[in-house]
């Protein structure tokens, strides 16, 4: 039976709440992800190896016809 550990392939800060993002697989530049914290949808900057750069995404209105 292998026992399968919870390696982090990779992982960054949050631009916006400064937590830390892991992911379970490589990402790459332009990935969006959700941060665990805050909910903020961020968008893969950089990644080297182990070390990913993380920033807002763009924020799109949607227009909800008020
Ligand atoms: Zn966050």
């Amino acid at each position: 039976m292998t026992q399968e550990a919870v390696a982090w392939t990779a992982s960054g800060c949050c631009p916006l709440c400064d937590a830390v993002v892991a992911l379970r697989d490589t990402a790459e530049a332009g990935e969006v992800i959700t941060c665990p914290e805050c909910r903020s949808w961020l968008v893969v900057r950089s990644s080297d190896g182990s070390r990913i750069g993380f920033e807002a995404a763009p924020v799109v209105e949607e227009d909800w016809g008020q």
